[in-house]
């Protein structure tokens, strides 16, 4: 049986970013993947990672910026920690082997992103989730006799002692079906997050809220679920992201009639004001028969010079010409506001340790809550480095004082059943993807932009009913090696579980802020509002919903305007 000081689940950004500090710490380590951690969806990370690291700026303004951008839910403790953590963790990715743009001075260059007064986004083309995650995998190498590699192997059920403690998880590898249990002093989840629950979504099929549903199913709180996301310019039909380094490098935003209709909603910021501003202001536009039939508004990247686009754009020429036969350099590109990104998640501390004793979450899995209301462009990439680190070194340091826990090999026995229980049911149910679907159409439907209590209440109540169709959806491949279709309907379990909270917490909210605007309830209210909603499960009854304070340190809440 593996045992180890710190098991981590999840080998993207913040998986890495945690293993690699928790074995400079000292402890033995140990990372499962359900695909190969290069693959992680860390990989798609386009446009950039922000840090005040140029003289001219500070980080209390980049720390003033993601207050204002989280519309003052986010944790006003966690953002500075983040913001003055993140000039070093530029450098010193800079060092681990990171090629970051360089101006024509040799200085490191910086790109302009949304909600941000200052150009502080560092970037390596439009690529930089791919060049970093890279990087740390060959550090993870350098530390390969403190760090034991899962790739491959999926994790199914954390694991807890008679006093709640989390002491691992059991894991199934993906290449052959084998079961295994990982012992573990502590155990961090860098798992990602929930967006495959939508339909579309800018995230990968991987991405399918694995952590956040274990973790609640062992009573860890969630919080800010109802923020969710939707980035502005995503293509039609399929989501594919256009990063927003587009408009970083001078791209415009224009409806059907030709007009940069930003003027009226951000005078300011324009097309650079944050996310839920821009892509409410595209909502509106298209609701309001301004935009084109698609229902969409256009993306003018011809305003960008051509070379600096084929320089530093290159990824998204590729993705207009494959998937909207579009050449961005020539054309606008038609594009909406698509799901991309989870603000919420399982509630940490600033160490990432969440309420269950022993467990931990970093990245998009966790919610610290450093993004409230709605995340700045470029911030999250960030999150995952700064609290990744944080809770491997925070592990660590507690593991090294403790005994190894002992967990009997028949704590598999359950997960097992249920596996079989899976590959026995009958034939001709209705299909997980068709289910998935489903739940992804009314997600994207009821739980968007724009929410109001009678679409929340249809979305909660589909996903009821598909709740109960989910354990009988049937599956082709019976088999044991890399049998997807098992790991499909377990996936489709936490999809439902992430978008029930992420429902239940809409509901709750009685006010619109950040990426939560109710139409029946369309005003800020701080007054009754300024909280977080944590989420608990509560066994097969209905979840318990509670409050927590919203920690502020220096910038009280004010009017929002870009
Ligand atoms: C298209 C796109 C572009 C983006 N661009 C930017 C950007 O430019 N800047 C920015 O700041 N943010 C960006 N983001 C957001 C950012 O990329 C993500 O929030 C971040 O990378 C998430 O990292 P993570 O380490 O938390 O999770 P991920 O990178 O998603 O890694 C999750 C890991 O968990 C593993 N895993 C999951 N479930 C299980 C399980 N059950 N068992 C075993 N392993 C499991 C996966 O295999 C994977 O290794 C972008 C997002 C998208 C979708």
């Amino acid at each position: 049986m593996p045992s180890h000081d710190v098991l981590i689940i999840g080998a993207g950004l913040a998986g890495q970013r945690a293993a690699l500090a928790a074995a400079q710490s000292g402890a033995t380590v140990a990372i499962i993947s359900k695909v190969h951690p290069v693959r992680s969806h860390s990989v798609a990370a386009a446009g950039g990672i922000n840090a005040a690291l140029n003289p001219e700026d500070s980080w209390e303004s980049h720390a003033y910026d993601t207050v204002k951008g989280s519309d003052y839910l986010g944790d006003q403790d966690a953002i500075e920690i983040m913001c003055r953590a993140a000039p070093d963790e530029i450098l010193w990715l800079e060092h681990a082997g990171v090629t970051f743009y360089r101006d024509e001075t040799g200085h490191l260059g910086t790109r302009a992103f949304g909600g941000a007064s200052a150009a502080r986004t560092y970037y390596v083309a439009d690529i930089t989730g791919h060049a970093i995650l890279h990087v740390l995998y060959e550090q993870l190498m350098k530390h390969s006799d403190a760090v034991d590699r899962y790739e491959e192997w999926f994790a199914t059920d954390l694991l807890q002692d008679d006093d709640g403690r989390c002491i691992g998880a059991v894991s199934r590898n993906l290449r052959d079906g084998r079961l295994e249990v990982f012992n573990a002093k502590a155990t961090i989840l860098a798992n990602g997050g929930a967006g495959q629950a939508y339909r579309p979504t800018t995230n990968g099929l991987i991405v399918t809220g694995d952590g956040i549903a274990q973790a609640y199913r062992i009573g860890a709180k969630l919080k800010d679920m109802e923020m969710v996301q939707y980035h502005p310019t995503t293509l039609a039909g399929n989501g594919l992201l256009i990063t927003e380094g587009a408009r970083g490098e001078g791209a415009w935003l224009l409806n059907a009639r030709g007009e940069r209709f930003m003027e009226k909603y951000a005078p300011n910021k324009l097309d650079l004001a944050s996310r839920d501003v821009v892509s409410r202001a595209e909502q509106t536009e298209i609701n309001e028969g301004r935009g084109f039939p698609d229902g969409t508004v256009a993306l003018d990247i011809t305003k960008v010079p051509k070379r600096r686009v084929l320089e530093a754009l290159r990824e998204i020429v590729n993705i207009g010409r494959d998937f909207a036969g579009v050449d961005i350099t020539s054309e606008p590109i038609h594009i909406r506001p698509g799901q991309h990104y989870i603000m919420g998640g399982v509630k940490t501390d600033v160490d990432g340790q969440t309420t269950i004793p022993g467990l931990y979450a970093a990245g998009e899995v966790a919610c610290v809550s450093v993004h409230g209301g709605n995340r700045l462009g470029a911030n999250s990439l960030l999150d995952t480095l700064i609290f990744g680190r944080r809770s491997g070194e925070h592990a660590a340091k507690q593991a090294v004082h403790m005994p190894m826990p002992t967990t009997p090999a028949t704590r598999i026995s359950d997960t097992e059943a249920a596996i079989n229980a899976i590959i026995r049911r009958p034939e001709g149910g209705r299909r997980v993807a068709a289910i998935k679907g489903e739940l992804g159409d009314a997600m994207n439907q009821y739980v968007a932009v724009f929410r109001d209590a009678d679409g929340l209440q249809k979305a909660r109540e589909i996903i009821r009913r598909l709740k109960e169709e989910a354990p009988k959806a049937s599956i082709d491949d019976r088999g044991s090696i890399f049998n997807q279709d098992v790991i499909g309907a377990i996936e489709l379990g936490y999809m439902l579980d992430c978008a029930e909270a992420t429902v239940i917490a809409a509901q709750e909210r009685k006010e619109s802020r950040g990426a939560q605007f109710r139409t029946d309830f369309p005003e800020r209210n701080d007054e009754e509002w300024l909280k977080h909603i944590d989420v608990s499960a509560n066994g097969d009854d209905e979840p318990i919903v509670s409050y927590s304070p919203v920690t502020i340190t220096k910038w009280e809440p004010q009017e929002r305007t870009y």
